[in-house]
């Protein structure tokens, strides 16, 4: 039976929305189970987004970029999401690592770097350390300017999303200012990178999660940024993905709908369709009020965004609630669906590891939980 995906109406440019379904029913729906049974990086789908101009959507003209609102790339985020949540978190470690340099970056590291991304560069972003998760105030990778004014970085950093494909790696390390951000290519003498059992997760597997070992000299331009600046420069550039990251949920809880929809209409018992049950009707009409709010809030976070307006309350809010309305819905998708929701040829597992996985990356539930609680005491 056929789906009809205009259930879910286009909420920013309808043609941009058109062009993403027809991309992710030809190029990301045959893939996407085993991408994730694999554990792989979506290449071939990253180059693709990238000659789309997906990858650089929102970079200014001048580096190649289609300076581009939040909202459109929002939009991208969520349409891709839909087939896969790796092809969304593979893009959105780029967007991190692009946003910093952009926004932060020098001149000259600007220019040698963003307009990579629009010819498929990979990127990841090296926060995490087996020692510091949520908290990153302090780190055990450190950075020391050399008197020729490079830098030598030295650490280890794990968990490391699209690490394995990543052609740059974007690195929280802590000088004697502080907390600083570098950018690290990943031909650099003394980077490697460990596959190693304690990172491998049962959801968001766009290739193993890697450990990121350092001991490196950089540039001088490799710092992004004001040295001492870079928990602020974090907090701007998470504030900024989160709203990406809600989009990526809202891909999985609608994927996970419509797949336990169609189940439902096609599958009779007691003499009748599925469907025609009132108590399964009712887990739909609840499911399809949940993913609608959170799609509005997300909207609005990335409306925000555009607008110039303080966004750490609505983009912690807009993740917090799509991550938990995706592991809602995914998790009713399966009751409904009986048996063959647990089924592992079935993609419902899938959708229901990746949603919950998402309660936990790019800020867990908790630390969202605490950034919006303390924009409402500061807003007293
Ligand atoms: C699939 C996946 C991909 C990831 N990708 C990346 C990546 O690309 N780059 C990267 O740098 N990191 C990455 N991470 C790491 C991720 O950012 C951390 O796992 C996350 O920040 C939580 O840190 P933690 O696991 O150390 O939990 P902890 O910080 O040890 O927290 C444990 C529990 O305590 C809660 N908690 C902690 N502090 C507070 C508080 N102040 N108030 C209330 N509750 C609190 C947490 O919410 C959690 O429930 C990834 C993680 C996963 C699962």
């Amino acid at each position: 039976m056929h789906i009809d995906t205009r259930r879910w109406r286009s909420l920013e440019d309808a043609n941009l929305t058109d062009q993403l379904r027809q991309f992710v029913a030809a190029e990301v729906d045959p893939r996407a189970e085993e991408l994730d049974r694999d554990d792989r990086y979506p290449d071939e789908i990253i180059a693709m987004t990238a000659a789309r101009g997906w990858n650089s959507l929102t970079l200014p003209h001048d580096v190649g970029g289609g300076a581009s609102s939040m909202s459109r790339l929002l939009t991208v985020f969520e349409e891709l999401s839909v087939g896969s949540a790796i092809v969304g978190i593979s893009l959105i470690t780029i967007f991190q690592s692009q946003k910093l340099i952009d926004a932060f970056g020098s001149a000259s590291l600007r220019q040698r770097l963003l307009p990579r991304y629009r010819d498929g560069m990979r990127a990841a972003y090296a926060l995490t350390e087996r020692a510091h998760g949520s908290d990153i105030r302090s780190l055990d990778t450190k950075a020391a300017r050399q008197a020729n004014g490079s830098w030598h970085v030295r650490g280890q950093k794990a968990f490391i999303t699209s690490g394995s494909a990543a052609d740059l790696f974007v690195v929280l390390a802590e000088t004697d200012a502080g907390v600083s951000v570098f950018a690290v290519p990943r031909e650099t003498t003394g980077l490697h990178t460990e596959e190693t059992a304690e990172a491998q997760t049962f959801g968001l597997r766009n290739g193993p999660h890697v450990d990121l070992h350092l001991d490196c000299l950089l540039p001088p331009d490799a710092l992004i940024g004001e040295e001492g600046r870079g928990l602020k420069q974090a907090m701007v550039t998470l504030a900024n993905s989160r709203v990406l990251a809600a989009g990526i949920s809202l891909g999985i809880a609608r994927a996970a709908f419509d797949a336990a929809l169609q189940y439902a209409i096609g599958r009779s018992a007691f003499s009748s369709r599925v469907i025609d049950f009132q108590g399964i009707q009712w887990y739909f009409a609840e499911a399809a009020a949940r993913i609608d709010a959170a799609r509005l809030l997300t909207h609005q976070a990335a409306c925000d965004l555009d607008a110039g307006r303080d966004i750490a309350r609505s983009s912690s809010e807009a993740k917090l609630f799509a991550s938990s309305v995706a592991t809602e819905v995914a998790e009713m998708a399966v009751q409904v669906c009986g048996a063959h929701g647990t089924r592992t040829s079935s993609p419902f597992g899938r959708y229901l590891r990746d949603a919950k996985t998402y309660e936990i990356a790019g800020g867990s539930s908790e630390i969202l939980k605490n950034t919006i609680a303390k924009s409402l005491i500061g807003a007293r």
